[in-house]
């Protein structure tokens, strides 16, 4: 048996292994992504839970392979996360999702005081010009810093709590907005948060989902947007599938809301007609 186990991980050490190569596949695939023009946006509206107004929209990364078809963010992120790729490609996102919103912005499709937001992954948020990437690329698509928000998640931050708070800092005096994603899922710790310069508190779908028959979890609700009120955040809550959810919502006081019950990531075309559905 000894042997036999020797043998076979001789065999790992000589051959690929067949996940080591589907990911080298798509790593060299990803190379060739953005000058092909495989990826694109989505856009998920975030209505407001009361007045049920449009509030703004969440930019997704989308890869149409030319012959795998669509391949999930949750495959590809991580894969241009450990080759440093998302550094381009999340600059790509950034300017994409910035020129698109002032478009419909000049061409009243969508509110004035609505905001287009953007996921930052770790790597985007350690990466030094950083900054400099946000504030150029407000100039040369011209939308106003106010129209736009950047998702960070509570993991990144739990590293050099202070060097985080001074970027945080620097990106909000440039006029952007800075949303906490997936709230509750990480381990931070509440104390930070008071320290920290941001806008907003993402819950995750994980609190949301089951929130109508689960009262852990509806208290885990009320507690996250209890405390991001008390500390003068907005509370945005992910992943409402049904109206009953919405309502439950509604009684704890949340700001807004995204989900496939309103809608979808979608195509940029069809945001216009959604928009207007929330007037
Ligand atoms: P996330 O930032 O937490 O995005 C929310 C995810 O929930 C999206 O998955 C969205 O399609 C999905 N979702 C929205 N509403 C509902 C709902 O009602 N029910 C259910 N079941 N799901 C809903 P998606 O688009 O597959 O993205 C997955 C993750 O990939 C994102 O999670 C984010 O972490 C990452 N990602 C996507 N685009 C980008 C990007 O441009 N940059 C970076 N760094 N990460 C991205
Ligand atoms: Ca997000
Ligand atoms: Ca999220
Ligand atoms: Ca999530």
């Amino acid at each position: 048996a000894k042997q036999q186990g020797r043998q076979r991980s001789q065999l790992y050490e000589d051959q690929p292994s067949p996940i080591s190569s589907v990911r080298a596949g798509l790593e060299s695939s990803l190379h060739h992504a953005l000058e092909r023009d495989e990826l694109y946006l989505a856009y998920q509206p975030q209505v407001q839970v009361d007045s049920r107004r449009f509030a703004g929209v969440e930019a997704l990364m989308r890869w149409q392979h030319s012959s795998l078809g669509s391949i999930p963010p949750a495959v590809f992120i991580p894969v241009l996360e450990d080759t440093g790729l998302i550094e381009a490609f999340g600059e790509w996102a950034i300017r994409s999702a910035c020129r698109q919103y002032q478009q419909w912005l000049q061409q009243g499709q969508v509110p004035d005081n609505s905001k287009v937001s953007v996921n930052l992954s770790p790597r985007q948020f350690r990466q030094d010009n950083l900054e400099q990437i946000v504030r150029r690329t407000l100039t040369e698509t011209g939308l106003p810093a106010h129209n736009l928000m950047l998702e960070i998640t509570e993991s990144m931050l739990m590293t050099s709590v202070e060097q985080n708070a001074e970027l945080l800092s620097r990106l909000r005096e440039l006029g952007i907005g800075v949303a906490i994603d997936d709230f509750g899922t990480g381990y931070s710790s509440l104390a930070y948060l008071k320290n920290l310069p941001i806008d907003v508190l993402k819950i995750d779908r994980m609190f949301v989902k089951d929130i109508v028959d689960n009262a852990d979890d509806a208290a885990i609700a009320h507690s996250i947007i209890n405390l991001a009120h008390n500390l003068g955040l907005k509370v945005i809550a992910e992943g409402v599938e049904d109206v009953e959810v919405l309502e439950i919502l509604s009684l704890l006081g949340c700001d807004q809301y995204q989900g496939y019950y309103f809608a979808r990531p979608s195509n940029a075309a069809d945001i216009p007609d959604l928009v207007a559905r929330c007037r």
